[in-house]
């Protein structure tokens, strides 16, 4: 099986097992007094201090999190508390679903923000801004720089969804110019279940969860160390080569096979490619290429595992033909010959479903 959906999970990479391994073999709690738990708050610093330095951003303001779906949640929980939300029309579920009565920013046919849109949502009082670095179904990458100006020219609090980016793109919050960054180690080869917002400055702690008021009061609960000590191992991989060729030359025959590219025009992850056959769905495709060997994936994961319209596409305007998209992700253990391979397969496929 080539696995081609590393954008719903990478595979892991052997510094972060080895690092969960090691920290897994650590007694103490970080937050008891004892010598163990002292050894284990180390352990913990450490890895905060090493994932903070490789986002360009404060250790003190950076709060561990289960994942990227709870670090957006938090961040519009608390750093949303008393302004109005303001996201893109492409947001992960995350985002979507911590705020429904939010005001949506239109993308564009490519699937990027539309910032003059974003200028005149500003102009109703304070508000946060969500706004994602890089969609997890297209790849597309937004302005966030150009967004961070007019959001700071505006009072407005950046917060971005940089989950996708990492491991695949240089993050460095201040660079970037935003607030807030949401972030979760398996989508760079780190282990699931583990995440982070990573905050420009000091904020007022408005706890999701509680409990025992750990991460100075941000998040309750005891720290999942190994999950932690796995994300801070893989935090300064460099993203993997070829991919960007790889992706255009599967763009390149997946179009003479009859499919189109979502985002096609836009600055996209190098890993990620949208595409679409009309006419023949999603589902189908992907259990033909389930089939033939490959693990792709119809626009984002869901718990229930099933293809649902995407709306992503949707807001960039594929209508029915959204139907019909499948998304190809490559991993950093891809190989030359599974995307060649992949070629041939889609190809193939393409041939006989669109008969
Ligand atoms: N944001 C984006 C853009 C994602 O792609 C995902 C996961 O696919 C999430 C947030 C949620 O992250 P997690 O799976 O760590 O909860």
């Amino acid at each position: 099986m080539a696995f081609l959906d590393a954008n719903a999970g990478e595979i892991i990479r052997p510094e972060a097992l080895a690092a969960a391994t090691l920290a897994c073999s650590l007694p103490g709690n970080p937050s008891s007094v004892h010598r163990a738990g002292r050894d284990a708050r180390a352990a913990l610093e450490q890895a905060r201090a090493k994932i903070a330095q490789n986002l360009g951003a404060d250790p003190r303001y950076l709060v561990f999190t289960s994942g990227g779906t709870e670090a957006d949640a938090l961040a519009i929980h608390a750093l949303g508390a008393g302004r109005r939300i303001v996201i893109g029309a492409t947001e992960h579920d995350a985002v979507r679903a911590a705020a429904p009565d939010a005001a949506v920013l239109p993308v564009d046919h490519r699937g990027v923000a539309r910032l003059e849109a974003l200028e005149a949502a500003l102009r109703g009082g304070p508000a946060l801004v969500a706004l994602m670095l890089a969609n997890n179904e297209t790849g597309v990458l937004h302005p966030i720089a150009e967004a961070a100006a007019l959001c700071r020219a505006h009072g407005a609090w950046l917060h971005v969804d940089a989950v996708q980016g990492l491991g695949r793109l240089p993050i460095d919050l201040a660079a970037l110019g935003a607030d807030s960054l949401a972030l979760s180690a398996h989508k760079a080869g780190g282990p699931k279940g583990v995440g982070a917002l990573a905050m420009a400055r000091d904020a007022a702690a408005r706890a999701l969860i509680k409990g025992g008021g750990q991460e100075k009061g941000w998040r309750g609960g005891t720290h999942n160390l190994p999950g932690i000590a796995g994300f801070a191992a893989v935090i300064d991989q460099p993203p993997p080569p070829g991919h960007a060729a790889w992706r255009d030359r599967i763009a390149a025959a997946a179009t003479d096979a009859g499919a189109m590219v979502a985002g096609e025009g836009a600055q996209r992850l190098a890993n990620t490619l949208c595409l679409i056959l009309p006419g023949v769905r999603a589902d189908t495709q992907l259990i033909n290429l389930d089939l033939a060997g490959f693990a792709v994936s119809a626009g984002a994961a869901c718990s229930s595992g099933k293809v649902a319209q995407s709306h992503v596409l949707q807001a960039m305007g594929f209508g029915q033909d959204a139907g019909s998209a499948i998304r190809v992700s490559l991993s950093w253990q891809t190989t030359a010959a599974e995307v060649e391979a992949f070629i041939a397969a889609y190809g193939a496929m393409a041939r006989r479903l669109k008969r």
